[in-house]
C-alpha cells in the first residue's frame, strides 16, 4: 500500500500487464479506481480490502484502460469521469473533463493535465497534496507510451507538463513495462552509470515479482530517454546535435518502436 499525505494507493497487476490502482481518500472512506482494465479482478480487490468503488476516473479510451467501465458502474453504481477529448469513444460515462480541470476524490484535489500523444484526449490525474500523479500511457519508467495519434511536438509538449511537475512526484503508469524500456534506454545511453544502476534495481524488483512502479519523476528525470529530448549532449549522441527538442524526441520514438 503506497500512502501519499492523504490517499492511500493500492496497486495489483492486471490483464498481462497493466496495472490496477484503487485510491482512497482516508478522510472520507471515498475509493476511486483509475482506469478500469479488468473489472472482475478491480471488483474483487475493492472487496477484500472493504472498499467500495465511489468513482471511476479514466485516463483514456484503449479498452485496456475504459474497458471495465460498464461492468464496474454495475457492480459499484460508481460514477465515470472520462476525458473530454476521447469524445464517444468512450461510450459509458458520467461526466468529462478536461485539461485544467480539477476533480474531487472525497476531500483531496486532483488536477487533470491534458497529455495528447499516446491518444489525442489523454489526460493525467495529479494530486499535489499527495505528490502523486497516475500518467497512464504517456509516460512509463525508462520509456513513454506508442504514438498512436499524435505527432512529436504535441507528445512533446505533453512530456514537458509532466516533467515540469514536482521531482519528488510519484509515478503511477499503468503497464509494467521497464525490464524492455531499460533494454531500449541502455541502448541509446550506454555510458549512463544511473541507469546501469536501475536496470539491476528492475532485474532484482522482478525476480522477486515485486512492481517497478510507482517511480518519481527526481528519479526518472537522468534516465528516462524520453524526458531528455533537449538535453543537447543526448541530442548529438543520437546524431542530431542542434534539432529542435521535439525532432531529438521523434528520433528517440521511431528508435524504440524499431527496437
Ligand atoms: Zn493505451
Ligand atoms: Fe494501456
Amino acid at each position: 500500500m503506497h500512502h501519499g499525505g492523504p490517499l492511500l494507493v493500492h496497486q495489483f497487476p492486471c490483464l498481462s500487464d497493466n496495472y490496477g490502482f484503487l485510491v482512497r481518500d482516508e478522510a472520507t472512506g471515498t475509493v476511486a479506481t483509475i482506469d478500469t482494465p479488468d473489472a472482475k479482478t478491480i471488483g474483487d480487490e475493492a472487496d477484500k480490502l472493504g472498499w467500495s468503488i465511489d468513482l471511476v476516473f479514466n485516463t483514456h479510451w484503449h479498452p485496456d484502460h475504459a474497458g471495465g467501465n460498464a461492468a464496474l458502474a454495475e457492480r459499484f453504481g460508481c460514477k465515470i469521469i472520462a476525458p473530454e477529448g476521447e469524445g464517444d469513444k468512450i461510450a459509458v460515462k458520467d461526466e468529462v473533463v478536461s485539461d485544467g480541470a480539477e476533480v474531487m476524490l472525497g476531500d483531496t484535489a486532483l488536477k487533470v493535465i491534458g497529455v495528447p500523444g499516446h491518444t489525442l484526449g489523454h489526460i493525467a490525474y495529479y494530486a499535489a497534496d499527495a505528490s502523486l500523479a497516475f500518467v497512464g500511457d504517456t509516460l512509463f519508467s525508462l520509456g513513454c507510451g506508442r504514438m498512436f495519434e499524435g505527432t512529436p511536438d504535441v507528445f512533446w509538449a505533453s512530456i514537458l507538463k509532466l516533467r515540469s511537475l514536482p521531482a519528488e512526484t510519484a509515478l503511477f503508469c499503468a503497464h509494467e513495462y521497464t525490464r524492455a524500456n531499460a533494454d531500449f534506454a541502455l541502448s541509446v545511453d550506454p555510458q549512463n552509470a544511473q541507469l546501469a544502476a536501475r536496470s539491476e534495481e528492475i532485474d532484482r524488483l522482478r525476480a522477486e515479482g515485486l512492481p517497478t512502479v510507482p517511480v518519481t519523476l527526481a528519479d526518472e528525470l537522468p534516465i528516462n530517454p524520453f524526458l531528455r529530448a533537449d538535453d543537447a549532449a543526448f541530442a548529438a549522441s543520437l546524431g542530431k546535435k542542434g534539432a529542435a527538442a521535439h525532432e531529438v524526441f521523434a528520433e528517440v520514438r521511431s528508435r524504440k518502436d524499431q527496437f
